[in-house]
C-alpha cells in the first residue's frame, strides 16, 4: 500500500470507489455475456462451476489485474486462527528463449492447495490426510492489495481437508447461508411470496479500535506480544469527562481515517461512518451492510487495512478487546438480518397485512432460536479478550437476552393474550387484516445494555469481539434461526388456514420464550438476579462458554442441516480450548518477564538511588525527612515483596497448567489459577508505577498511550 495524495477533485470518488475490486460491473463489461450470465447462475447456487467458465474468467481476472500493476496472485482464505492467511504465487512462466508470460488457468483460480499443515485443524489433519486446499469462493469478490510486496491479486476461498472436512470460518458459513435460505424461503412461499428466489443473510460489522502511538507500542512487550496491556496505572484522568465520545477528531487521527477510508473505498468496501468513541484515543468504522459473506470478507479486510494504514502514521492500531484496564474496551457490533434477491427485509414491520405476518413470524422465529441456543450464541461471542468486558459494565452482561422495545413487546404481548392492539393511530388491529403500528425507526428507548436489541428493521448483536471473525456469530444466527424457520414452515405446510396458525404460532411462540426478552438497563445487578430468577444461562467465561459447541443439541443443530460434522465441531472445540490455553500462557509468560527484566530492576534502581541519598544526607549530618524517606522506601519495598512473590506464585502456577494433558482441564487450570495471580501480579506493579520515578519507570505508561496521538 503505497501513500497517495488523495484528491477527490481530480478523481471523483465514484472513480475510486471499487477500482481495486474485480467487483460485478468490471465482470460484465469484461467477461463475454455468456460466461458472465453463466457465472451468475454459479453465484446463485443454481449452477456448478464448469472449467470452460473458470478459464475465461481466470485470463480476465489477470488482464484486468495485470493491468493495474499486479506481479502476484494468491488465494486468501481464514483459517481458525481467526486471522486471514495466503500465500503469494507469482503469474510468470518462463518460456525456452529465458523470456516469461504471464500466466493464470482455471484451475489454479478454482482450486488451491497451501502447504497447509500448521494451521490449527484440531485433530482432523493428523487423522486422516495433511493435505489442504482452498477452493474459490465465487459469491466474494476478487480484489488487488497493493503493499510493500507489490500488487497482488486475492481471491476470497474457503478451506478444508483432503476428506472434505472444513478447516476455515467460511464452509460453515456458506452452508448456514444455502440452510436459511432454503427454510426462509418455505416459509415466504406459503404467506404467498412467489417472486423472491433467494432470502440472504445480511450483516453490517460496526469495528471499535484503538491507536496508539508507534514508538510507544515499540517500547511495550506486553502490547507487541498480547496486543494488550498487562501493566499500567491510570493517570489522573481517564474517560470520565466523556470528552472523547463523537469529540471532534484530532488532525493525526482525521489524516488516517481519510487514509483509511481511501483504501477501503478502492477495495469496494462500503466504509460509511467514523467517530470518536468512549475511551481516550478509540474509534469506530462502520460499513454500509452486505451478505454475511462478504460482509465477514469485509470485515476481515477492515481490520487487516486499518492495520496497515495505521502504520504508515507511525501508529498502531489496537484491536484487542481491552488493550487498557480502567477505560472501555473494544466491541464488534453485528447488525443482523434477512433479506430477499427483490430487496424485502424480512424484518421491516412494513405497512401492509402481509408484510405484518411476514415480520411477525420472521420475529417469532427469532426469539425462539435465541432462547432455545442461548448457549452456543454466548459461545459465537466468547474469545479470551472479551472476558475481560461481558458483564464488566461496559459491554453486555454474559447473559443473552433479547431488547425488543416497549412497543413491540406490547404489542407481541397483546397478541399472546388474544387481546385486541391498538396502533399508534388509533385503531385497532387484527392481525393479518390490518396493519402494524409503523415501529418508529429508533423505537423509544434505544437500549446499549442489551447482548441482542432490535433496532427498527435489523437485530443488533452487541456482544461480538472486536478482534475476532463475524463468521461464527453469523455461522450460528443463520443455524439457530433456520432450524426454527424449518419448523414452523412444516406446521403452516400441514395448515389450512396461514393466518390462524401463524397467529398461533407468534402466540404460543412469545409464551414459551417471553423469559428471554428483556427491554431494562443489562448492566443493573438486578438483572443478574432477575434472569437467574428466570433460569436464562449466565455462562461467565469463555472456557465455560466452549462446551456449548460440542453439547447435544449443537451436534444435533449443525449436522441435522450439514453445516458442520461432529468431528469438524469436536475439532473446533479443541482448537477454541487450545487457543484459550496458549493465549493466556502466552500472556502470564511476559508478565513474569516485564516484571523480571523490566520492572525490578527499574524498581532496585529507583530505590538504590533514594537509599544512597538518605546515606549520604545522614553522613552530611542532615535529620529532617530522613524518616519520612525511610518510610516511602519501605513502603515501596512492601510492595517490592508482594510482587516478587505473586510474580513467583504466578511463575509456579503457569508451570503448573502448561504440564494438564486434557484440553478442557487445561483451559480450566489457566482460567482459574494462572489468570487470578495475573491480577494480582499487577495490583503490585501498578502500585510501584505509581512510586517510581518517572524516568526511572521502564516503560511508557497510560498517559502516553492513552492521550498522545
Ligand atoms: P449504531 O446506531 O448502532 O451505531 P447504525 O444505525 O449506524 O448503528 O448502523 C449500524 C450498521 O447496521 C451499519 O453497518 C448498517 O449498514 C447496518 N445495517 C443497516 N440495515 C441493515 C440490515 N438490514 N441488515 C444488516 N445490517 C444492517
Ligand atoms: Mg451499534
Amino acid at each position: 500500500m503505497e501513500e497517495k495524495t488523495i484528491d477527490f477533485i481530480k478523481t471523483p470518488l465514484s472513480e475510486v470507489y471499487g477500482e481495486n475490486c474485480f467487483n460485478d460491473a468490471v465482470m460484465r463489461t469484461r467477461l463475454p455475456k455468456s460466461i458472465y450470465r453463466e457465472l451468475k447462475e454459479v453465484q446463485k447456487g443454481n449452477k456448478k462451476l464448469s472449467l470452460e467458465v473458470a478459464e475465461v474468467v481466470a485470463s480476465t481476472m489477470k488482464d484486468w489485474a495485470i493491468e493495474k500493476g499486479a506481479t502476484h496472485y494468491t488465494h486468501w482464505f481464514q483459517p481458525m486462527t481467526g486471522l486471514t492467511a495466503e500465500k503469494h504465487d507469482s503469474f510468470i512462466s518462463p518460456t525456452s528463449d529465458g523470456k516469461v508470460i504471464l500466466e493464470f488457468s482455471g484451475k489454479e483460480l478454482i482450486k488451491g492447495e497451501p502447504d497447509a499443515s500448521s494451521f490449527p485443524s484440531g485433530g482432523l489433519r493428523a487423522t486422516f490426510e495433511a493435505r489442504g486446499y482452498t477452493a474459490w469462493d465465487t459469491t466474494s469478490p476478487a480484489f488487488l492489495m497493493n503493499d510493500n510486496t507489490g500488487v497482488t491479486l486475492k481471491i476470497p476461498t474457503a478451506f478444508f481437508a483432503y476428506t472434505g472436512e472444513a478447516l476455515d470460518k467460511k464452509v460453515p458459513l456458506i452452508k448456514s447461508m444455502e440452510v436459511i435460505n432454503r427454510e426462509a424461503l418455505r416459509v415466504i412461499r406459503l404467506l404467498g411470496n412467489t417472486t423472491s428466489e433467494k432470502v440472504i443473510p445480511t450483516a453490517g460489522a460496526e469495528q471499535e479500535y484503538f491507536l496508539v502511538d508507534k514508538s510507544f507500542f515499540d517500547k511495550r512487550m506486553d502490547l507487541f506480544l498480547t496486543g494488550r496491556t498487562l501493566f499500567g496505572a491510570m493517570p489522573a484522568k481517564g474517560q470520565e469527562m466523556e470528552d472523547h465520545y463523537f469529540g471532534p477528531i484530532k488532525l493525526r487521527v482525521a489524516d488516517f481515517m481519510r487514509e483509511l477510508n481511501y483504501e477501503l473505498w478502492r477495495l469496494g468496501i462500503s466504509a460509511k461512518t467514523q467517530h470518536n468513541e468512549v475511551a481516550p484515543n478509540q474509534f469506530e468504522i462502520a460499513p454500509i451492510y452486505s451478505t454475511v459473506n462478504v460482509a465477514t470478507d469485509h470485515n476481515q479486510l477492515t481490520m487487516e487495512v486499518i492495520q496497515k494504514v495505521a502504520n504508515r502514521h507511525n501508529l498502531v492500531a489496537l484491536l484487542h478487546e481491552k488493550p487498557f484496564a480502567g477505560v472501555n474496551g473494544s466491541g464488534k457490533h453485528n447488525n443482523w438480518s434477512l433479506s430477499t434477491d427483490d430487496g424485502i427485509n424480512l424484518l421491516e414491520p412494513g405497512d401492509s397485512p402481509h408484510q405484518n405476518i411476514q415480520f411477525l413470524i420472521v420475529l417469532s422465529a427469532i426469539i425462539k432460536a435465541v432462547d432455545k441456543y442461548a448457549p452456543l450464541l454466548r459461545w459465537s461471542a466468547s474469545n479470551t479478550g472479551n472476558d475481560h468486558r461481558l458483564g464488566a459494565n461496559e459491554a453486555p452482561p454474559a447473559i443473552i437476552s433479547i431488547f425488543l422495545g416497549s412497543e413491540l413487546t406490547d404489542i407481541l404481548e397483546k397478541l399472546s393474550e388474544n387481546k385486541p392492539v391498538k396502533s399508534t393511530n388509533g385503531n385497532y388491529l387484527e392481525l393479518g387484516v390490518n396493519s402494524l403500528p409503523k415501529l418508529p425507526k429508533d423505537s423509544t428507548d434505544r437500549n446499549r445494555t442489551s447482548p441482542f436489541a432490535f433496532t427498527g428493521n435489523k437485530f443488533e448483536f452487541r456482544m461480538v469481539p472486536s478482534s475476532g471473525s463475524i463468521s461464527m456469530p453469523n455461522t450460528v444466527l443463520n443455524a439457530v434461526v433456520a432450524d426454527v424457520l424449518s419448523e414452523f414452515a412444516s406446521e403452516l405446510e400441514k395448515s389450512k388456514d396461514i393466518t390462524g396458525t401463524i397467529k398461533e404460532i407468534v402466540a404460543r411462540t412469545y409464551k414459551n420464550h417471553k423469559k428471554i426478552i428483556f427491554n431494562g438497563n443489562g448492566y443493573a445487578d438486578e438483572w443478574l438476579k432477575e434472569a437467574e430468577k428466570r433460569g436464562l444461562p449466565n455462562i461467565k467465561s469463555t472456557v465455560e462458554s466452549i462446551p456449548a459447541l460440542v453439547s447435544e443439541s449443537s451436534i444435533n443443530l449443525f449436522t441435522k442441516y450439514n453445516i458442520m460434522t461432529k468431528e469438524e465441531l469436536e475439532s473446533r472445540y479443541t482448537i477454541y480450548l487450545e487457543k484459550y490455553s496458549k493465549q493466556i500462557n502466552i500472556e502470564a509468560g511476559v508478565m513474569i518477564d516485564m516484571v523480571r527484566l523490566e520492572i525490578i530492576p527499574a524498581v532496585l534502581k529507583y530505590t538504590g538511588k533514594c537509599a544512597e541519598v538518605i546515606n549520604s544526607m545522614t553522613a552530611a549530618g542532615i535529620k529532617n525527612g530522613i524518616g519520612e524517606q525511610r518510610e516511602m522506601l519501605e513502603q515501596m519495598m512492601k510492595n517490592f515483596e508482594e510482587l516478587k512473590y505473586s510474580t513467583d506464585l504466578l511463575a509456579k502456577e503457569l508451570l503448573n497448567a502448561r504440564s494438564v494433558e486434557d484440553y478442557l482441564s487445561q483451559a480450566k487450570t489457566y482460567h482459574e489459577k494462572v489468570f487470578p495471580l495475573m491480577s494480582r501480579v499487577r495490583l503490585y506493579a501498578d502500585a510501584l508505577e505509581k512510586m517510581t520515578g518517572k524516568e526511572d519507570w521502564p516503560f511508557p505508561t497510560y498517559l502516553d498511550l492513552l492521550f498522545k496521538i
